[in-house]
């Protein structure tokens, strides 16, 4: 079995990192799906975009999901419609369906080669007390004038006790969208440079100032788009959302051209590439039920086959159920919180950011805007997160080696710090400082994928203390540095 994501195992073009200090106009900070899809659409600006990407593009959360690109997200309409209204539920319900016909153009135009397949998306329950939760989201889409098809068994013959899917939607392989729209993007003033991570922001008086790389950036205007922007911006966003993680496998099986979710407890998402089947599970959140080895035995009980790839991965919920685009302050703009359905939220994000950036309006901006109001929900949630974040806080120092470790890896104490020691199977110690360099919380050890993860906020660090994933902008060393 491979502990990475069947979308990692390709090889990709490398870009240079930054060397020098440079001046631009817009920069983009995240090379993952949401600031690609913004070069892209910015292609034709004659201003300069720079994007920077503190690994390789598209390895941080995008080539971590499961790539399917769909309108039917669960029971979203249903929550929009709780949380907002009708009408809010509609224009995200247009605002997705859009991008998904403007993402299938660009990859036709473009001839971008993703795997890009056409299939019917499912959404279900096992469970009889959920059937009123189908039948809503069913009778809104109806309303909304979606063409939706009842179904009693799933197309990989799981018996459902109620189901129904619609048509038009897709799936495809992320890292090749990313990495080859990526390569169209790039223009004579259009530039990419990959492991290359800001590490501060200074705001001057009409330009701002970047840190990477022990190099300055000098740019007008900045997008935001490196997933969880609060660490450079804690100040922005004092309601921000929670981390969900979750667990994915991919066995050999015949391709069926199908996705399907549920929401309930456990989820299953299903969808097919090539000779595998995908099967996400496991979901929880972040802050809670860390115990990694656990959540994976449960997916691999479903295993009838050899696992072929197994991975876990982690996007942010939002507070009210939609994502957070637009500007932020005067020239900083953002796109994240997508609610595990950024590969359709990153490609409206591109078409809001590039109006925004361009001094235009977009009917969508107001919808997504960061800045919008506080409900009465968002305040509860808000508690919920702060609760949660401090309970993994003390539990990640109270119960750190009884909870999580057995006897691998062990600890050893070492100038007031507590290192992790990990012996791999060719005998070499892998050191690291257990403290998350984010905001101190301790790293728990996920046996499967053999990294150091970050209850609190989620990073995620190889054996050796690189960061993978998350939040925090710095890797660990022996040292904690
Ligand atoms: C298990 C799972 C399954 C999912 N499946 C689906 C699905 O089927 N369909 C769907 O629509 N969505 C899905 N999603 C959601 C989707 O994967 C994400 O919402 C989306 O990929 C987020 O893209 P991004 O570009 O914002 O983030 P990322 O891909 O993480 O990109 C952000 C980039 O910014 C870089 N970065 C961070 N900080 C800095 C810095 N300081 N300097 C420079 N660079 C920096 C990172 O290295 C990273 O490459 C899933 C999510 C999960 C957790």
């Amino acid at each position: 079995m491979k502990t990475i994501p069947i979308w990692q195992d390709i090889k990709t073009k490398n870009y240079p990192k930054l060397t020098s200090d440079i001046e631009t106009d817009i920069l983009i900070i995240g090379g993952g799906i949401t600031g690609i899809n913004l070069l892209y659409a910015l292609k034709d600006d004659k201003r300069k975009v720079t994007l920077v990407e503190k690994n390789k593009l598209g390895m941080g959360v995008t080539s971590r999901s499961t790539a399917k690109i769909t309108f039917l997200q669960q029971n979203i309409y249903a929550k929009l419609m709780k949380n907002f209204n009708y009408d809010t539920a509609h224009m995200y319900y247009e605002a997705t369906k859009e991008a998904i016909k403007k993402m299938v153009d660009v990859i036709a135009k473009e001839k971008i080669k993703c795997d890009l397949e056409k299939v019917d998306s499912y959404f279900y329950t096992l469970n009889k007390k959920n059937i009123n939760k189908i039948n809503k989201e069913e009778s809104i889409l109806k309303d909304f004038g979606e063409d939706v098809y009842e179904a009693d068994t799933l197309p990989n013959k799981i018996k459902v006790k109620k189901a129904f899917y619609v048509k038009d939607t897709y799936v495809f392989h992320p890292l090749k969208y990313v990495t080859n729209l990526a390569k169209t993007s790039i223009t004579s003033n259009h530039e990419i440079y990959e492991n290359t991570t800001i590490e501060n922001i200074e705001e001057k008086e009409n330009y701002f100032i970047a840190y990477a790389n022990d190099h300055k950036i000098k740019c007008r205007k900045i997008v935001l788009a490196c997933h969880y922007p609060y660490f450079l911006f804690p100040y922005v966003f004092p309601i921000k959302g929670y981390i969900e993680k979750s667990y994915v496998m991919a066995l050999p099986k015949k391709n069926l051209l199908f996705s399907a979710i549920n929401d309930e407890n456990p989820i299953y998402s299903y969808r097919y590439y090539k000779k595998y089947g995908l099967t996400l599970s496991s979901s929880h959140n972040g802050s809670f039920n860390n115990n990694h080895e656990q959540n994976f035995a449960k997916l691999f009980k479903m295993a009838k086959d050899d696992i072929a790839y197994a991975w876990s991965n982690n996007d942010i919920i939002t507070l009210d159920n939609l994502p957070y685009i637009g500007k932020i302050m005067n020239n900083m703009y953002l796109a994240t919180g997508y609610n595990t359905w950024g590969m359709t939220s990153s490609f409206i994000a591109s078409l809001i950011l590039k109006d925004e950036l361009q001094g235009k309006t977009n009917k969508y901006a107001k919808l997504f805007a960061p800045k919008r109001n506080v409900t009465m929900d968002k305040i509860f949630n808000l508690g919920i997160s702060i609760c949660s974040n401090s309970y993994s806080y003390l539990d990640s120092k109270l119960n750190l080696s009884k909870k999580y470790y057995k006897n691998n890896p062990y600890f050893i104490k070492e100038h007031n710090s507590t290192l992790g020691v990990y012996v791999d199977e060719n005998n070499i110690k892998h050191i690291v400082n257990i403290k998350c360099p984010h905001l101190g919380c301790n790293l728990l050890f996920n046996k499967i994928e053999k990294t150091w993860e970050c209850p609190c906020h989620g990073s995620v660090f190889d054996l050796d203390g690189k960061c993978i994933l998350g939040p925090s902008n710095y890797d660990i060393s022996i040292d904690g540095n």
